[in-house]
């Protein structure tokens, strides 16, 4: 069975020689273990700060050692009481095509409601980024108006999403045109851009001549900065994700115009998911719903093989995803 290590840490943007491709033993499972086949696996974005040795809320890997992430996968054999053959996990074994262990950090995920691909986006990790994001730490009211940057992303696409089931006005931004069409016609948001074209201030100006309730920034650099200039009065800024600058060796400048916040009263807050791990059963239980029902569509860029991981991983800096970046086993 393959996995991918870190055979170096990448410098700059992320290349394919940074990454190797191993044959591993999946040994049998012991006592309390258990064995499972992977059936897709997460590259995320934050995968690219444990790639740098440095102390942050998720320790670095280390170089030689298999990668970890998200994935879903089959029990194919089960020595706990707890899990069956068959059943479907949820674990952060990814980045392998089998493993066996013990089930600390295994979530049994119960019955399906689509695709196993979309536990790992809309109704996973970046699903439930974009629901506390938005309704926790952005405190989103009916009618707002709301901006996201990466909107065509796996966190993006939801938010904007969630923000027009609440009847707010959407703007997104995005890299390409296709993408910004996809945003206007399917996903139904009220004003996109390609924020190469164009100066993103004047697209906002554009987009929501009266300002922003809502920016939710997942770029940061040129976008937040553009943002803090447009917000209305009290407007909230959940501080995402700043993938413009993950790649950079020296830390970005930040905004210029900070102070801007000091009388808008504008609330800056950043977040990670897990501080809302109590949220998770509302989130499964509203998300699956809503995607059942279809007012929530969910897009998937799908790599096929494990060996084409490390190009899956490095397109999310290309912007060669359109919605969830997934690995199929
Ligand atoms: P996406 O699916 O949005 O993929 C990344 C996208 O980022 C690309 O498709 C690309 O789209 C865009 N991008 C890449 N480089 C740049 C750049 N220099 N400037 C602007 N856009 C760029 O990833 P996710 O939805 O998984 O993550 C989105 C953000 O949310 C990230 O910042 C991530 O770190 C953050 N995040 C935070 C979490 C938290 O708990 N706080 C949890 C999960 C994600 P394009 O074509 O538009 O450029």
């Amino acid at each position: 069975s393959k996995a991918v290590t870190l055979a170096a840490r990448p410098v700059g943007m992320p290349k394919k020689s940074d990454f190797a491709i191993i044959e591993t033993d999946v040994g049998e499972p012991g006592d309390g273990e258990i064995q499972v086949q992977n059936l897709c696996m997460s590259v995320d974005p934050y995968m690219r700060g444990r790639m740098v040795d440095r102390k942050s809320y998720v320790p670095p890997f280390q170089i030689g050692e298999v990668l970890t992430g998200g994935c879903i996968g089959r029990v194919l054999k089960s020595n706990h009481p707890d899990f069956a053959e068959g059943d479907h996990v949820s674990s952060h074994h990814g980045w392998r095509e089998a493993y066996t262990s013990g089930v600390e950090g295994i979530e049994k995920l119960g019955a399906l409601v689509t695709d196993p691909s979309a536990y790992l986006g809309a109704i996973g990790m970046p699903g439930m980024t974009a629901y506390v994001g938005l309704l926790e730490v952005g405190a989103l009211k009916d009618g707002e108006t709301v901006f996201v940057s990466g909107a065509a992303g796996a966190v993006g696409s939801i938010v904007g999403q969630i923000a027009k089931l609440k009847g707010c006005r959407v703007l997104g931004s995005a890299g390409d045109q296709e993408k910004v069409d996809l945003l206007t016609g399917e996903l139904g948001f009220d004003y996109a851009f390609n924020y190469k074209d164009g100066n993103i201030l004047n697209h906002l100006r554009e987009g929501a001549p009266d300002g922003l309730d809502v920016y939710f920034d997942n770029v940061g650099g040129d976008h937040l900065q553009a943002a803090i200039t447009h917000m209305r009065p009290f407007g909230r800024i959940p501080l995402c994700g700043a993938i413009s600058v993950y790649n950079d060796f020296e830390p970005a400048p930040g905004p210029n115009n900070l102070t801007m916040a000091i009388g808008l009263g504008l609330t800056l807050r950043g977040f990670i998911v897990s501080h809302f791990n109590h949220l998770a059963g509302d989130f499964r239980r509203d998300m699956e719903q809503w995607v059942t029902s279809g007012q929530i569509k969910y897009k998937e860029t799908i790599y096929e093989g494990i060996d084409n991981a490390p190009d899956a991983f490095i397109g999310l800096f290309t912007g060669a995803n359109v919605g969830k970046m997934v690995v199929n086993f």
